[in-house]
């Protein structure tokens, strides 16, 4: 078993340091949103309007990395939220309840409004609506209808999730006292697709062997376009990423040292034990994409001349190739099968890593599906893991390395 280490791109110290002083910037000032990090058109216009943005979901992945799950999740379940739900609420009210005033970064405030978007699971809606009776503040919804059946989006889905985001806008303007202007609404909209444009670029230049990037080096950059969306300093670190990336390929210079097996990561990876990517790159493994960061959100280009028009799109959109659906589901059925034949053939991916996770349902169902796919259409090695995304007390160790001990045994010997 070699060293192997994977190399820390310089640009994650940016990327560390933006993120810290976000946690401490949403403490200085009022109002402050709570919102959801899918792609949520409301937080680049709150932005804006001078409110400020947390998002419980990222916190709840802090609040895993930092290994305050345990807590926090068992404070929420003696409180009645049931240990079915998503971790991310489990971890949201558990931090809400807790007694102690001990909390990663230093904890977020409390939101004077709450901001949803209905395009993403159904768990989102219910989870502020509960916030919504446990603040009681201001709740703005963003409805964005879910397709069904066609790849395209019909014109009268765009009219309609436009008109919506024109209600939503009055109502920011109320809470706020102040004005959107056509020219913050111009320039916001470019800096939203300029982002997208370089998460698009960086996820395609991992596609190079080596792969210059690894599984938690994208977790750790999707904080920029999930929390900096519509922001020049997104846009920035972005650029600064890309610019270190193409060095890296030029140099032939890998995430890993010795890269031997480039493998697919299906569902979100469990945050408390992202250092699991270095037990595989012991073996001389590399995660050039992952389903997570790869097939949802900040994957579509639009035209942003109409910027309502561009965030109406951006609201209805997941997924790449015109988009696959509007929700993480019909946007994950969407890409398996003929994008995920390219994908693979084009990042040279030979072997995956499938996750059942008990708190997203979403992203876990067909699973066994994906994995039996992989093996019988690609005659790929696969192994399946358990996790939890954000409830550490779910992981089992012995059994997870068990199963990957055998899975390595099966890539050797391809
Ligand atoms: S169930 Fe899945 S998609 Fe929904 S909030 Fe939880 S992790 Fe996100």
């Amino acid at each position: 078993m070699s060293e192997n280490k994977p190399k820390r791109l310089e640009s994650a110290k940016a990327v560390s340091a933006a993120l810290r002083q976000y946690y401490e910037d949403i403490w200085a000032g009022h109002p402050l949103a709570w919102s959801v990090v899918s792609s949520n058109p409301l937080n680049d216009i709150c932005r804006m309007l001078g409110i400020r943005v947390a998002y419980p979901e990222n916190y709840a992945c802090v609040c895993a990395a930092q290994h305050f799950s345990e807590k926090y999740c068992t404070i929420a379940e003696a409180n009645n939220y049931k240990p079915e739900l998503c971790s991310y609420i489990r971890n949201n009210f558990g931090y809400l309840l807790a007694q102690d005033n001990d909390h990663p970064l230093g904890g977020i405030p409390k939101p004077d409004l709450l901001m949803v978007v209905s395009n993403a699971c159904l768990n989102y809606l219910k989870w502020f609506d509960a916030l919504r009776l446990f603040f009681d503040k201001p709740y703005v919804v963003l409805n964005t209808p879910h397709r069904m059946f066609d790849y395209e989006v019909p014109d009268y889905y765009i009219r309609y999730v436009a008109r919506e985001i024109e209600e939503c806008i009055g109502q920011l303007e109320k809470i706020s006292g102040n004005k959107v202007t056509d020219q913050k609404l111009k320039e916001t909209a470019h800096l939203s697709r300029e982002q997208g444009k370089y998460w698009r670029e960086l996820l395609d230049l991992n596609k190079a062997v080596p792969a210059p990037m690894n599984l938690s080096d994208l977790a750790n950059l999707i904080f920029v376009p999930s929390s900096l969306s519509g922001t020049q300093h997104g846009v920035d670190l972005l650029k600064l990423a890309t610019a270190e990336i193409k060095e890296r390929i030029k140099k032939r210079e890998g995430a890993i040292q010795d890269e031997r097996h480039r493998l697919v990561m299906f569902n979100i990876p469990p945050w408390y034990r992202l250092g699991f990517v270095n037990y595989f790159a012991q073996r001389g493994c590399v995660f050039p994409f992952g389903d997570y960061n790869r097939y949802l959100w900040y994957t579509q280009d639009f035209e942003d001349t109409d910027p309502i028009e561009y965030f109406a799109k951006k609201g209805l959109s997941f997924g790449l190739d015109g988009g696959c659906g509007s929700t993480i589901a019909e946007t994950l059925y969407g890409c398996i099968g003929d994008r995920l034949a390219r994908d693979i053939k084009e990042f040279k991916i030979d072997g995956a890593v499938v996750a059942i996770n008990k708190s997203c349902k979403i992203m876990s169902t067909g699973a066994l599906d994906v994995a039996n796919l992989i093996h019988e259409r690609f005659h790929l090695p696969v192994v399946l893991i358990d996790v939890d995304q954000a409830d550490e007390r779910t992981y089992a160790e012995g059994q997870v390395q068990q199963r990957l001990e055998a899975f390595f045994e099966m890539l050797e010997n391809k």
